[in-house]
């Protein structure tokens, strides 16, 4: 199962001559998106930062998708977006969140058969800590799922105890 032996039919067991590295690149490249993606949470761009901030205390997420009235991505807000929109005066019941959001078309998004290597790379590239995995309609991107820099953790766990 490690990849340093193989069998072959009247043959039997045999040496790969793999190293180690080289098995771990190659298993690297069978991981997708899709093994290891989260639920999303979305909320609509109407409600107010306010509503946002619980949200995000329930659902007990760092990043949330903002969707419009026909759940189509429109935008993200992170943790900071908050943060940022709350040091100030304004009364946090009356902003609405498409106010302080990150928008379309600046969105860095995946679809669930990305290679999941690619899209560690995206996130650190980015410096984000997550992204929307997408189905492309004809209205727009609908969101179907989440990744973040914990499930790419998880996948990287799961690679060690290999
Ligand atoms: P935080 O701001 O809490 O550190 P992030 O590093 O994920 O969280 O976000 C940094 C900025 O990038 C925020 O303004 C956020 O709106 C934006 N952002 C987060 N995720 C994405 C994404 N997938 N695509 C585009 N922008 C994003």
């Amino acid at each position: 199962m490690a990849g340093f032996l193989d069998a072959r039919p009247r043959v039997g067991y045999f040496y790969t001559g793999k190293s180690g590295t080289q098995l771990l690149t190659e298993n690297l490249q069978k991981i997708y998106v899709k093994d290891y993606q989260s639920i999303p949470v979305v909320v609509n761009e109407n409600i107010s930062v306010y509503d946002a901030i619980c949200t995000m205390f329930l659902e007990d997420v760092g990043t949330l998708f903002v969707v419009d009235q026909n759940t189509i991505l429109v935008g993200v807000l992170s943790r900071k977006d908050l943060l940022r929109a709350s040091i100030g005066k304004q009364e946090l019941t009356s902003i609405p969140v498409n106010i302080i959001m990150t928008r379309m078309p600046n969105i860095t998004m995946c679809e669930r058969d990305d290679l999941l290597i690619d899209i560690a790379k995206k996130l650190i590239e980015k410096q984000i800590d997550a992204l929307p995995i997408v189905r492309k309609t004809e209205n727009g991107y609908e969101v179907i799922g989440r990744l973040t820099k914990t499930n790419i953790t998880k996948a990287f766990v799961a690679l060690g105890d290999e």
